[in-house]
């Protein structure tokens, strides 16, 4: 299905293999009702994820990057995206604080994987394995590899941001597959993941957006240039 415009990136085929990811400045919250411009978001957004999915690679972790084509439009290799998020959690924050009613910020150990079926019209339901295979978004085998690369790319992103003296609370993932297996896809952000300063707790992530309460823009330059001097490009 290309070319594929989501709500804050546009998918286009350039090759038989291969797509381009084009990063807009669009900010959106509460599936769509919430949305704004932010001019640079999408630059950022697209040197996060680039910086993030090499780090990834040079760990042994596979993913769709291939390079970077323009300021905000990375070269990816053209997967089959698999209708799930799947979220990691190292601290208790957003639906996962609504849904238990322990304290924001509470630590999560071992971290906890939760999958969502990937549907606007459905607002992303939370799915259990038996949900996944009813309605075969995935074979359990699949499931279990999406379970072990999400906690093993989860557990090395951590350690990267702690070296940036931030604190990585939760984050989404997507998997694609391809001929040689399940690959790391989408992207890995602000935008999906829950970022604070390890010392202050300030948050650097959408949740500014979410929850109207700082400047976007400001938090993921910070993340941006903390990371710079870590993550070995
Ligand atoms: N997340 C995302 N896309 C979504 C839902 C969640 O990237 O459609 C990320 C979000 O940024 C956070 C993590 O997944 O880092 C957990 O989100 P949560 O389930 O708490 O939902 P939220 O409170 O963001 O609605």
């Amino acid at each position: 299905v290309q070319p594929y415009e989501g709500k804050a990136k546009r998918v286009t085929a350039t090759g038989k293999d291969e797509v381009a990811i084009y990063y807009k400045d669009d900010a959106t919250a509460f599936n769509g009702q919430k949305h704004e411009l932010f001019a640079g978001k999408g630059a950022l957004n697209s040197q996060i994820t680039e910086g993030l999915f090499k780090y990834l690679e040079a760990e042994g972790i596979r993913t769709h990057h291939l390079g970077r084509i323009d300021a905000r439009t990375l070269k990816a290799r053209k997967v089959e995206i698999i209708l799930l998020e799947t979220i990691v959690r190292f601290k208790v924050a957003g639906s996962l604080q609504k849904r238990t009613g322990l304290e924001d910020g509470t630590v999560v150990d071992p971290p906890v994987v939760e999958f969502y079926y990937k549907s606007d019209a459905l607002g992303d339901p939370l799915f259990n394995d038996d949900h996944i295979a009813m309605m075969k978004l995935a074979t359990p085998q699949e499931v279990a590899t999406l379970r072990s690369q999400a906690l093993a790319a989860a557990i090395r992103l951590k350690e990267l941001f702690r070296r940036a003296k931030i604190d990585l609370i939760d984050l989404k993932f997507e998997y694609g597959r391809t001929p040689k297996g399940i690959v790391l896809a989408d992207e890995v952000s602000p935008d999906t993941c829950r970022l604070r300063d390890l010392d202050t707790g300030e948050k650097l992530d959408k949740d500014n957006f979410r929850l109207g309460i700082g400047d976007l823009l400001t938090g993921y330059r910070e993340v941006l240039r903390r990371l710079d001097p870590v993550w070995g490009r």
